[in-house]
């Protein structure tokens, strides 16, 4: 907690002053985020330093390996669908972007087994995701885990178009889904194209070689 205060002095010295019109206008108007990304809980992947955003730009969702769950509207605690349900159905947002990572220890439990200490709740929630699994095992055992990372990108994407407002959305065109996935050792993000396949992102640098990263 220590370094949490040092670093929040640090925000009220610098960050504040230079923010504070921008935090008074989203608290007098409230937000209207134009994207909504899902992606892990993993501390290494941060949106905004990744896509240089600011506050009220982006309304994130996170939890283990960026999944979504099917639609199911019961009785059971539902927060990513709820999170969902506010960003899609309250503020309207227009883009969500389900964006994945590298070394992801939720895909790496997927394939090799949870930890002993995570079968309670990371084993069953990761369960969801047998398909993408299934699609990873035909990927060489070099690369079946970044393979097994995009295709659990490629199923949320898919998981997100069983819930009826965000398919009547896209379908009408006033909401757009992408998938992406960063490379921590890197800093590279790749895209999912039309195509279907991960390809690096125009870095603005000119180099368009991939570092690392397979595209699948
Ligand atoms: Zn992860």
């Amino acid at each position: 907690m220590k370094e949490l205060i040092a670093g929040y002095r640090r925000f009220r010295a610098s960050g504040w002053p230079e923010r504070r019109r921008r935090f008074e206008a989203l608290a007098e108007r409230g937000q209207s985020p134009e994207t909504l990304i899902l992606t892990c809980v993993d501390s290494r992947v941060d949106p905004s330093i990744i896509f240089d955003t600011e506050p009220g730009e982006v309304l994130e969702i996170r939890n283990v390996a960026n999944l979504v769950p099917p639609y199911a509207p019961d009785s059971a605690y539902h927060g990513t669908s709820a999170a969902l349900e506010f960003g899609v159905r309250v503020l309207e947002i227009p883009h969500i972007v389900v964006l994945g990572h590298e070394s992801c220890g939720g895909v790496n439990a997927l394939l090799n087994g949870a930890p002993r200490d995570a079968k309670e709740f990371v084993a069953p929630w990761m369960s969801m995701a047998a398909p993408a699994r299934d699609r990873a095992m035909r990927c060489a055992p070099e690369n079946r885990q970044q393979c097994c990372e995009f295709e659990v990108i490629r199923l949320s994407l898919t998981n997100l178009l069983t819930f009826p407002w965000i398919a009547e959305r896209v379908a009408a065109g006033t909401l757009r889904l992408h998938g992406a996935w960063f490379e921590i050792r890197t800093g590279v993000l790749m895209t999912l194209e039309p195509g279907g396949s991960f390809v690096r992102a125009d870095d603005g640098s000119g180099n368009t070689a991939t570092a690392g990263a397979q595209p699948f």
